[in-house]
């Protein structure tokens, strides 16, 4: 079966083109739906969409009829920016490939074990509101892959995995099963992002509004003016802030103390939600390229018995490897969001 993965994000169309079971990754990419379906290399079997928010209704890889694609366009009340993207997909794909199944991955999915004490808020439940958790496919991908090797390494199951992009969180993970992770009911919460503030104590939302600021001007800040941006005043981008605390400038270097003191209360806070912890792992944008992020992150939890080989953390590498020196496993895992979609649309499709 010959896959198409369409993964929509807010600045770009990520793609992948599979052939299945084998997990045989195609060439073929190009930066529109269109393009896709034109320039695809063989004939399209099946296509798989990344969709953030799946709510409570969607905890597995779903095949999208009228009824589904209404639901997830009803979801967009919780993801905004997200999830009117992948229904715009959707359609389009609806449009273009009468008869090819499509089957919705849902980001929130892989929480969908989190237990009451992780997706509970303490607010009263008639207002209905829950952590979901985001990041869900990378999680699941690098899950995968972290409990292959560290289980050839030292049987341990308790994982915790920082996927830092632009958007960013950290997930608990005990025998495969997210058990907690950084992002809630939207993915605002947590940690320190690109342009998002992360956890922030509502009094602030209370009195922004108490000053009149109206709620599209909230919105756009709290989405956009926020996080390693607003910190900085500069850049949401960890490349230029490294550049620009390399040549003196104090706001970036406290923007990149922040984001790493954040993800490191968070990884370890973490350990007290698994018993411990036998690995953690990076990935996503800053996680895989930024050695002195997982420096700064790391060097904060040496109690852990975290402790960094300088020699492989610093290494021009692209491939996943092992970058500690002791027993506190420490992996760069790149994650592959588009296979493991795939993946899931085999799943459902090969098994109905
Ligand atoms: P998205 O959440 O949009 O998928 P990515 O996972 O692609 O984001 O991560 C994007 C971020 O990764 C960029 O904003 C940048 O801060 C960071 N990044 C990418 N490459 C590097 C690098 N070589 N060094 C430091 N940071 C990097």
């Amino acid at each position: 079966m010959n896959i198409l993965v369409l993964n929509p994000g807010s600045s770009s169309l990520k793609s992948g083109f599979f052939r299945f079971p084998e997990e045989l990754a195609l060439p073929g990419t190009a930066p529109t739906v269109a393009g896709l379906l034109t320039s695809a290399p063989t004939p399209i079997d099946a296509v798989g969409v990344r969709v953030v928010h799946g709510g409570s209704r969607f905890e597995s890889p779903t095949i999208v009829d009228d009824d589904v694609l209404a639901e997830i366009r009803n979801l967009a009340e919780l993801a905004p920016l997200h999830n009117p993207l992948a229904a715009g997909v959707i359609e389009e794909v609806r449009g273009a490939l009468r008869g090819v199944p499509i089957v919705a991955v849902f980001d929130t999915a892989f929480h969908r074990t989190l237990p009451p004490v992780a997706f509970t808020y303490a607010v009263p439940s008639e207002l209905g509101v829950r952590r979901y958790g985001f990041h869900g496919i990378s999680y699941s991908y690098v899950s995968k892959r972290l409990r292959a090797l560290n289980v050839a390494l030292n049987g341990g199951s308790r994982l915790i995995v920082a996927h830092l992009g632009n958007g960013a969180s950290v997930c608990a993970i005990r025998d495969g099963r997210s058990i907690d992770t950084s992002m809630g009911f939207t993915p605002m919460e947590g940690l320190v992002m690109g342009t998002r503030a992360g956890d922030l104590d509502p009094g602030v939302i209370l009195y922004l509004l108490r000053k009149g600021m109206p709620e599209a001007d909230l919105d756009d800040l709290l989405n956009h003016r926020c996080g390693l941006r607003g910190v900085s005043e500069t850049s949401g981008d960890v490349r230029e802030l490294e550049s620009a605390a390399a040549a003196g400038d104090a706001k970036a270097s406290l923007a990149l103390d922040l984001f790493a003191y954040r993800a490191a209360g968070y990884i370890a806070s973490y350990c007290a939600a698994i018993d411990g912890v036998d690995a953690i792992a990076f990935t996503a944008g800053i996680g895989e390229h930024s050695a002195s992020m997982r420096k700064r992150i790391c060097d904060r939890l040496a109690f852990l018995g975290v402790a960094l080989d300088e020699g492989a953390n610093n290494a021009a590498s692209k491939d996943e490897r092992r970058i500690s020196s002791r027993s506190v496993a420490v992996w760069v895992i790149p994650t592959n969001e588009e296979l493991e979609i795939a993946r899931g649309t085999w799943d459902v499709l090969s098994t109905r």
